[in-house]
């Protein structure tokens, strides 16, 4: 394996990245260092971030800087803020040992004035974002005279950004003599043009095959009916406990929707779009590069500047309609030799798209059924049986206290210790995954449900009003009880305030202990579980009749040894909607069920 020493750089580069931990260099530098160091031309690079890309332009440039010249001799564009800061403290890093080499950050969205400042150190590497930069120079603060060297990092991205003018005005204010390194991850012709027009004898390189996904990334994907998206998103999270990743979604409202829906719902979640303020925007990014946040909601742009290397998983809530996008977003798993997961929940309809994008991508996905509930609950609980077995144990601290706990709890076997241990964080997950539905879609389903998919508004009500199914019922089941007082009346009023329409026929309700039980019509189903998907209270297709009798006499033991329930205490009701007051119970229906609130 080659070394960084047999790449020719200079000892003060070698100190300072053997001080970050870098032993080889990646195939980028490989590439790349050699060619800066040997050649003349100039160099487009298909690159993904988190190949090392920064490193590969970064060392050389350092390498060739004349250090007591005080002017602007290398000028690295990026696309965003972020990006741009992350480049100047990585190619800091690197010069470390170099105390006269100065490398100046500039970008939109923070006092020019403040940038004015910086700027009077007299830089000798400049890393901006083509907008300031053209501010700067219209200014007179930044004069380009002098660049040898020119990076344009992540020119696709540049240009998706509406930053092609920009970058042509700059690419015309450098010297003519400079070499320029073009660095992207995907190759658009647009690109290709600007590299044509105003590059010299470009030699190219790709690192991995081109527009293909890291090889360490898995492909899977998980096919439910489009309102499932949610409940499919949850169990997947559930199935990885140890989960760091981001979760895209096509719309800024449907970031905000699934966020604050996770949020709602106990996770350690957080939204990145648009609609926030810039200072918002660094701290969720802040508390998810720290780990502070598991899962990060973000749509495609928000989540450019973000730059995080261990993510375990990307979700693609919905696919994009572009498969660059798709090998963006993958790309952004399994960095630095760590295998990674891009998960993709469809649609009935999209299975097409999934084997365009394999053809693209020459990668296979995989389908997986989503997990059922009793397979969640036995992942999780292992891993409760992980954590234990592995947690820190500090006797200093806990040794005071253990005679007064082992007097306590001395009557208890270890059988039951641990039951009461495992129970304790454990039977939220068995509550809530008690009678889950299978919502995996199989091929005589997805028949069907293409079918009556096609025949409804996008908005879930059916063309064709009452006449459509009416006569086939499903019962439902809704997490609200005798023990919190509910009646018709009470459930009647929850269903009209959550779902917002006053169509939905409810028939045959069931009142017992924890649940109550009714019947919609088939074809408002989906209408009703999807409201309820943004409620406290939850609704599910009810299970098996028996089962469901069974779990709702024995989920309290006390009740049932006290002889206090009786078969006959289950209230039943025949209602519609129309032979009840309409008069709602908005009160009572909030907060009345919280599935793992505080979950971490
Ligand atoms: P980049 O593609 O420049 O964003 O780099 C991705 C990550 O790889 C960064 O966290 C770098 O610090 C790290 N990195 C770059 N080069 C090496 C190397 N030769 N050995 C180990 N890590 C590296």
């Amino acid at each position: 394996m080659i070394t960084f020493q047999e790449l020719g750089l200079k000892d003060k580069i070698l100190q300072a990245i053997t001080e970050l931990g870098y032993e080889n260099p990646m195939p980028i530098q490989e590439q790349v260092i050699p060619f800066m160091l040997s050649q003349n031309n100039d160099l487009v690079a298909l690159a993904q971030t988190g190949t090392g890309k920064t490193a590969a332009f970064g060392l050389p440039i350092l390498n060739m800087v004349n250090e007591e010249s005080k002017k602007i001799q290398a000028l690295v564009l990026s696309p965003t803020r972020e990006l741009c800061i992350q480049i100047a403290n990585d190619i800091k890093s690197y010069a470390s040992k170099m105390r006269e080499i100065k490398i100046v950050p500039v970008y939109g969205g923070e006092s020019i004035i403040s940038q004015f400042r910086q700027l009077d150190v007299q830089p000798h590497i400049l890393v901006a974002t083509p907008g300031r930069l053209i501010d700067l120079i219209n200014r007179g603060k930044v004069k380009l005279e002098d660049v040898r060297y020119l990076v344009l990092d992540e020119a696709d991205e540049m240009l998706n950004m509406g930053f092609k003018d920009d970058l042509e005005t700059i690419l015309e204010s450098v010297p003519n003599d400079r070499r320029t390194l073009l660095f992207s991850a995907t190759m658009p012709n647009e690109i290709a043009k600007i590299a044509k027009r105003y590059m010299h004898d470009a030699t190219e390189i790709s690192v991995g095959v081109r527009n293909s996904g890291a090889d360490n990334v898995e492909h899977i994907y998980y096919m439910v009916q489009a309102a499932n998206r949610y409940l499919a998103l949850k169990r997947i999270v559930d199935m990885n406990p140890d989960i760091y990743g981001i979760v895209f979604c096509r719309t800024r409202q449907e970031t905000k929707d699934v966020a604050d829906k996770l949020m709602r719902d106990g996770y350690n979640a957080d939204a990145l779009h648009g609609d926030l303020s810039q200072a918002q925007r660094d701290t969720v990014m802040n508390k998810f590069r720290i780990r502070n946040l598991q899962i990060l909601v973000a749509t495609d742009v928000a989540a450019r500047g973000l730059d995080v290397s261990d993510l375990t998983h990307v979700i693609n809530y919905n696919l994009p309609d572009d498969v660059e996008v798709y090998t963006h977003r993958s790309g952004r798993t399994g960095r630095a030799n760590k295998k990674g997961v891009s998960v993709s929940i469809i649609h009935t309809r999209e299975r097409n798209r999934i084997r365009e994008i394999e053809r693209m991508i020459k990668k296979e996905f995989k389908q997986m059924p989503v997990p059922n509930g009793m397979d969640i609950c036995k992942r999780q609980l292992f891993h409760l049986i992980d954590k234990m077995e592995n947690v820190t144990i500090n006797d200093e601290q806990i040794n005071p206290f253990m005679d007064q706990i082992f007097n306590k709890l001395q009557y208890l076997s270890k059988e039951d210790l641990l039951t009461r241990f495992v129970s304790l964080e454990f039977n939220r997950f068995l509550e809530y995954y008690k009678n889950a539905p299978d919502i995996n879609v199989t091929e005589k389903t997805r028949d069907n449900r293409e079918g009556r998919e096609d025949r409804g508004r996008p908005d879930g009500k059916s063309q064709r009003g009452n006449r459509t199914k009416r006569g086939q019922k499903v019962r439902l089941k809704m997490s609200v009880g005798e023990k919190q007082n509910a009646n018709p009346r009470m459930v009647l009023g929850i269903i009209n305030d959550t779902t917002n329409d006053k169509s939905i026929s409810v028939g045959d309700i069931e009142i017992t202990n924890k649940f109550t039980f009714f019947d919609i019509f088939a074809d408002q189903v989906n209408q009703v579980l999807k409201a309820f998907d943004h409620s406290n209270v939850r609704v599910t297709i009810a299970g098996e009749r028996a089962k469901e009798e069974w779990s709702d006499k024995h989920s309290d033991k006390h009740k049932r040894q006290d002889g206090d329930y009786k078969r006959s205490d289950k209230k039943k009701y025949y209602s519609d909607q129309s032979e009840h007051s309409k008069k709602s119970s908005k009160k009572r229906s909030a907060n009345f069920d919280k599935p793992w609130r505080n979950r971490k």
